[in-house]
């Protein structure tokens, strides 16, 4: 658990006043992707380094950074509005920020994500998203690390490479797939209409990307922003979340893929996480992997 109590005074934005747009003051007049500071980070790299106490609450500093990376000059351009060579450039800008930080001591999980969305509390309508350096390994990216760690000891095989093996086979929940790259509703989906696109070849960092697998990526993740954004005709609200090996050490078992958790259920509900999945951690997920997967196969643009 991370608290970051200073991070209340976060401003409510003033109108027609966007710090990201040219022109503000704050962002260089001239920009194609920028990486711009977070003002309110619940890590610092001026913390105290992390160093775990003994006790019942252990209370450790918070070193570390929190990056916004600024898609694109233009306020309201949706991310699935931002032409592919565009994505290539934001993919450029994530694999060149993650060599810078993983050369920073004491920093051992890099986390590229995007919250998307008024409904997902997000105040700045500017295409962004954000690169977190943790001092730790999350304990949810732990978790899915042990899993597939357990999963190769046992079966000889990495759990993601026979994952895409056999959704590629069955094809019934395969949503759009290019040469390096597959997106899928997964069996397991938590999310109604959660995707995932896999990387056909098995790596687990961002900077392993070559440049033609790194093209490819920004061109299925433009496709599955179109496809969810036109699902119901307005820019669904959304977690887009890297998934890659820690910084350091060896992870054989791990496999690069990034994941989309949708909050949008229908055209006009939201899914909550209520009672059992905060409370029991279970999800219920009121839409079926295959059907959800048919219904954004055959969402423009189509294969
Ligand atoms: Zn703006
Ligand atoms: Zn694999």
């Amino acid at each position: 658990m991370g608290v970051a109590a200073h991070r209340q005074n976060r401003p409510q934005m003033p109108e027609n006043w966007c710090p990201f747009d040219p022109g503000s003051g704050r962002v260089p007049d001239q920009f194609d992707v920028l990486i711009y500071p977070n003002d309110f980070a619940a890590f610092r790299m001026d913390a105290e380094p992390f160093s775990p106490e003994t006790g019942l609450y252990r209370k450790t500093g918070a070193r570390g950074s929190c990056d916004v990376v600024i898609y694109h000059p233009q306020h309201s351009l949706a991310p699935s509005q931002m032409p592919v060579e565009h994505w290539r450039k934001v993919v450029d800008v994530w694999i060149r920020r993650y060599r810078e930080l993983v050369a920073v001591p004491g920093i051992q999980y890099i986390y590229i994500f995007e919250n998307t969305g008024a409904s997902i509390g997000v105040t700045m309508p500017h295409p962004h998203g954000q690169i977190y350096s943790f001092p730790f390994i999350p304990p949810l990216i732990e978790r899915e690390l042990s899993a597939a760690s357990d999963y190769l000891r046992d079966q000889q095989e990495c759990i993601y490479c026979r994952i895409l093996r056999d959704e590629l086979a069955s094809g019934v929940r395969i949503v759009a797939e290019n040469p390096d790259f597959v997106a899928f509703v997964p069996f397991f989906a938590r999310w109604p209409g959660e995707m995932q696109i896999c990387a056909r070849r098995h790596f687990g960092r961002i900077p392993e990307l070559s440049d033609t697998e790194a093209a490819n990526l920004a061109a299925l993740i433009k496709k599955v922003r179109m496809k969810y954004d036109n699902l119901y005709g307005f820019p669904m609200p959304l977690m887009m979340l890297l998934r890659q090996s820690p910084v350091s050490g060896d992870h054989p078992y791990f496999h690069f893929h990034i994941d989309f958790y949708p909050i949008q259920r229908s055209a006009t509900k939201l899914k909550y996480l209520a009672g059992v999945e905060s409370g029991a951690g279970t999800f219920l997920n009121d839409t079926v992997a295959e059907q959800k997967a048919k219904e954004l196969r055959e969402t423009a643009p189509l294969d």
